[in-house]
C-alpha cells in the first residue's frame, strides 16, 4: 500500500498537469466500474486519477480498460488513452456495440486533443452508427467539425500544419463557424521578433495562443495564419472556424494573418523583411483565387478599428501590394477581354 502510494505520488511529481486530492488506494479498487455507460466511463475522477488508474492498471476488462483511456484524456495524455481504447476496439475479445462506441469516442476525443480532428472524424461517425445513447450523441456532435472549406490552402503552397507548433488544444465552446471567408485582414504579433529558428517560431506561436486563450477566453489562437520572419506560413486558427482578431463583428468571414514582429516606427519597432512580404503576397493572393474576393477586400487591423496594428511600416507594405493587386487584376481583366474578341 504504502509503495502503492509512493509510486502514485511519484508519477503526480512527474505529472503536474494531473489534478491532485488525497490518494485513497481502497475507494479506487472499490470502485472498479463493472458497466459501460456515461456515468461509468465519463464521471469526472473524484480522487487522484493516477490513483485511480493505478488501481485499474491490472484489469483488462472492457469497462476497466474505458475508465482508464478515459482517464487519460483527463490528465491530457492522449496517446495513452488511444493506446486504451485501442486494446477495446482489437483485443482478443469482440467488443459489443456499445463498448466500440465509447472506444471510439474516447479515441476521437485524443486525436482531438492533439490537433488532429481530421483523424477523429471516422471515429465519429461510427459512434453516431452504433449507439443510442443520448449524451454521447451529443458529445459527438459537439466534437464533430463543422463543415466549411477545406482547413488547409491549396498545397500549391507550403504551410506548416498546426500540429507544428504544438498547440492547446483548442476550447470549442469559444469558436464559431466561420462559413465562407470574404476577406483578410492583415495584423503584426507587436512583439519584436526577428529569430528564424522553426521552434523559436513555433513557441512564439505557442506565447500568443496561451496569451489568447489564457488572458482574454478566446477558443483559440485568434489568427488563422502567422508568417515568421524567415517567411513560413504557419496555420494558426482552424480555417473552419471565425478568428478572433477584428473585433466583434468585423471577425465574420474574416481570416486573420499575423506578421510575427512589432512594426511600430521607433524604440522597439522593425520593418517587415522581404521573406515576410513575399509570403504575405504569395498567400493573400491565394485565399483571394481560392474564395473569390477581391483587393478591396482585404485589410489591416486599423480598417475597423482605432489601433496602431499592423503598425505604420506594415500598413504601408499592405497597402502597396493591394495597389498591386489592383493593377495585376485589371491587367487580367484586359487580358481576358482581349482574348474573347
Ligand atoms: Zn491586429
Amino acid at each position: 500500500m504504502r509503495r502503492l502510494t509512493f509510486v502514485a505520488t511519484l508519477l503526480l511529481l512527474a505529472l503536474p498537469g494531473c489534478v491532485s486530492t488525497a490518494p485513497s488506494l481502497g475507494t479506487a479498487a472499490a470502485d472498479l466500474p463493472s458497466t459501460v455507460s456515461i456515468d461509468s466511463i465519463l464521471a469526472k475522477p473524484t480522487l487522484d486519477p493516477d490513483v485511480e488508474l493505478e488501481a485499474l492498471s491490472r484489469s483488462r476488462s472492457a469497462p476497466s480498460l474505458l475508465r482508464r483511456s478515459y482517464l487519460e484524456l483527463y490528465c491530457r495524455r492522449p496517446q495513452a488513452a488511444i493506446d486504451a481504447a485501442a486494446e477495446v476496439l482489437y483485443g482478443l475479445r469482440k467488443p459489443s456495440a456499445n463498448e466500440e462506441a465509447f472506444a471510439r469516442y474516447l479515441r476521437a476525443e485524443a486525436y482531438t486533443q492533439m490537433g488532429k480532428p481530421e483523424q477523429a472524424r471516422f471515429d465519429l461517425e461510427r459512434v453516431q452508427q452504433l449507439t443510442l445513447d443520448a449524451e454521447l450523441q451529443r458529445r459527438v456532435r459537439a466534437l464533430t467539425p463543422p463543415a466549411g472549406p477545406a482547413p488547409v490552402v491549396v498545397a500549391s503552397i507550403p504551410i506548416e500544419s498546426r500540429s507544428a507548433w504544438s498547440p492547446a488544444p483548442e476550447n470549442r465552446a469559444n469558436l464559431e463557424p466561420m462559413g465562407q471567408p470574404r476577406r483578410v485582414t492583415i495584423h503584426h504579433s507587436a512583439m519584436y521578433f526577428r529569430d528564424t529558428r522553426p521552434a523559436a517560431c513555433a513557441a512564439q506561436i505557442q506565447r500568443i495562443q496561451k496569451e489568447h486563450m489564457g488572458n482574454r477566453d478566446y477558443g483559440d489562437i485568434g489568427y488563422h495564419f502567422l508568417i515568421d520572419p524567415a517567411g513560413r506560413i504557419w496555420q494558426g486558427r482552424d480555417m473552419r472556424y471565425q478568428g478572433a482578431h477584428a473585433s466583434g463583428i468585423n471577425n465574420r468571414q474574416n481570416i486573420g494573418i499575423c506578421v510575427l514582429g512589432n512594426f511600430l516606427r521607433g524604440r522597439g519597432g522593425q520593418g517587415p523583411n522581404p521573406a515576410q512580404l513575399g509570403s504575405m503576397r504569395m498567400l493573400v493572393r491565394q485565399l483571394m483565387q481560392q474564395y473569390g474576393f477581391g483587393p478591396d477586400e482585404v485589410h489591416c487591423h486599423s480598417d475597423f478599428k482605432a489601433t496602431e496594428c499592423p503598425g505604420p511600416l506594415m500598413e504601408s507594405a499592405v497597402a502597396q501590394m493591394v495597389h498591386d493587386l489592383q493593377r495585376g487584376e485589371a491587367g487580367g481583366r484586359v487580358a481576358a477581354a482581349v482574348a474573347g474578341h
